[in-house]
């Protein structure tokens, strides 16, 4: 799967990092190759656009971490911007209900569905101890119907007893009740398939789904199909509603527009995708090793991720070493509101540490909820560096100007800087608490 977009991809990203800085027009030469080679791809044109929106800009916003070049940058983006398009991450089928738990495959005629039926069954069972009981609720062709039993005993799954003359409804009623008698855990329903979408079709899936109510509803839908696949499951999930979309047939699918496109038209993840005729050949449906896959830079990928942590790192050992001298300037302090946004706030996590409670009323006092942060480190940026660095410069008219400069009232600025000397204060009590006890602990825990 994939194989042109990948290399043209990584032939694509290889040329930026290899160049030792990059302009705009660099970036937007490559996004303008970025976007042929995904619309070449068969990818959905609405994905392709707000895929290279994304891409640029995040880059042009983006801070370049110290050590990699900007290439590589861009590269950990596009990856980033990737995985989000593929659904981030991986998403099984969830079975958590009162057995037996109904699935129903639905889809159309020749997509795999009555393979994907037995290879998921298989599965459910060897791998996760589930007992299965399978049923096809295919009328109209009895040939179908057998081909789910002789899958049946090829993969070692019970299927129910073909009786002739019920329709849909009366077998899919007839396998939730056989499933309960014999103590089954998942009851699969193979629904019949038509060439194309109709309304018979689609009446006849939404009666079954209303009498069985399913935990699941699995579209089965053919990758070499391309942007039809994506458009079937647009039209079943509006029609009956799909929990989850099963792509078959990736192993000849040298392109890749469904499965990169899928996601992000409909809603819905890709759960599992087909991968060959055996029925062993179902694989769960990683976005991070997809992306990986498509890009081939795992190495330039993680390379940036660890950069981006040794520069907090770095803050963070700097931050150390001016509290144990004592100083704590305004700067110091937006990085550290930065770093505190970043895991979500200071208080939520006070809270979660024993003794630290008494700490923590000082830090709702000092008024450092998720929300106030963003406020207060713009309410820094307002100030000169050498305003920041020096507080007590900060008399009436500066104060006057850094209101108005960052949208806030006169108050709000002196409420910042009173938080300001009391972290100041705490810094420095904490400085002095040296390596030992629960604050240092804290600190080391912030980053400070
Ligand atoms: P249904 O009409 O939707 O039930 O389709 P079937 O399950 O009968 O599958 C139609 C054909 O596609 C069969 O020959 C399967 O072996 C084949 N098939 C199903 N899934 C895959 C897959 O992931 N890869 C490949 N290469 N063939 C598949």
């Amino acid at each position: 799967m994939f194989d042109g977009l990948s290399e043209k991809l990584s032939g694509i990203l290889d040329k930026l990092t290899r160049r030792g800085a990059l302009t705009e027009e660099d970036v937007n030469a490559a996004l303008r190759e970025v976007r042929r080679a995904l619309i070449e791809a068969d990818v959905a044109l609405e994905v392709v656009r707000s895929f290279t929106d994304k891409v640029r800009s995040r880059a042009v916003g983006a801070e370049v971490v110290k050590s990699v070049t900007p290439g590589q940058m861009v590269v950990k983006i596009v990856h980033d911007t990737l995985v989000e398009t593929l659904g981030s991450d991986a998403d099984p089928i969830n079975l958590d209900a009162v057995p037996p738990v109904p699935i129903l495959m639905v889809g159309l005629q020749g997509s795999g569905k009555t393979t994907s039926t037995a290879k998921i069954a298989r599965r459910l069972q060897d791998r996760q101890g589930r007992k299965v009981l399978m049923a096809s609720l295919d009328t109209r062709r009895p040939a179908a119907m057998e081909q789910l039993s002789v899958l049946g005993q090829q993969v070692g799954v019970a299927t129910l007893p073909i009786v002739a003359g019920q329709n849909a409804v009366q077998i899919a009623r007839r396998a939730l009740e056989a499933a309960r008698l014999g103590g089954f855990d998942v009851v699969m329903l193979d629904t019949a398939g038509r060439t194309t979408v109709d309304e018979a079709l689609m009446t006849e899936v939404a009666e079954v789904k209303a009498q069985t109510q399913p935990h699941e509803v699995l579209l089965v839908a053919d990758a070499l199909t391309g942007q039809d696949a994506v458009n079937t499951a647009r039209a079943f999930d509006g029609r009956v509603g799909v929990t989850g979309i099963v792509l078959t047939r990736v192993d000849g699918d040298g392109r890749g527009g469904a499965a990169l496109s899928m996601r992000a038209v409909t809603g819905k993840p890709i759960k599992l995708v087909g991968t060959g005729e055996k029925m062993d050949a179902l694989d769960e449906f990683h976005p991070a090793r997809i992306a990986n896959r498509i890009l081939g830079m795992g190495d330039i990928v993680s390379l940036v991720e660890k950069a981006a942590q040794t520069i907090d790192q770095e803050k963070a050992a700097r931050i150390a070493e001016k509290m144990r001298k004592g100083k704590f300037d305004l700067e110091d302090m937006r990085d550290q509101l930065g770093q505190v946004e970043k895991i979500g706030g200071i208080g939520g996590l006070m809270g979660m540490m024993p003794g630290m409670a008494k700490l923590k009323d000082q830090v709702s006092a000092a008024n450092l909820s998720g929300k106030t942060i963003s406020r207060q480190i713009a309410i820094i940026n307002s100030m000169t560096p050498k305003e920041r660095r020096n507080p007590d410069l900060l008399k009436a008219s500066r104060k006057k100007r850094i209101a108005a400069g960052s949208g806030a009232k006169v108050e709000e600025v002196n409420r910042l800087l009173k938080t300001h000397r009391q972290m100041a204060d705490m810094m420095k009590m904490m400085g002095q608490g040296g390596k030992r006890g629960p604050l240092a602990g804290l600190a080391n825990m912030f980053g400070m």
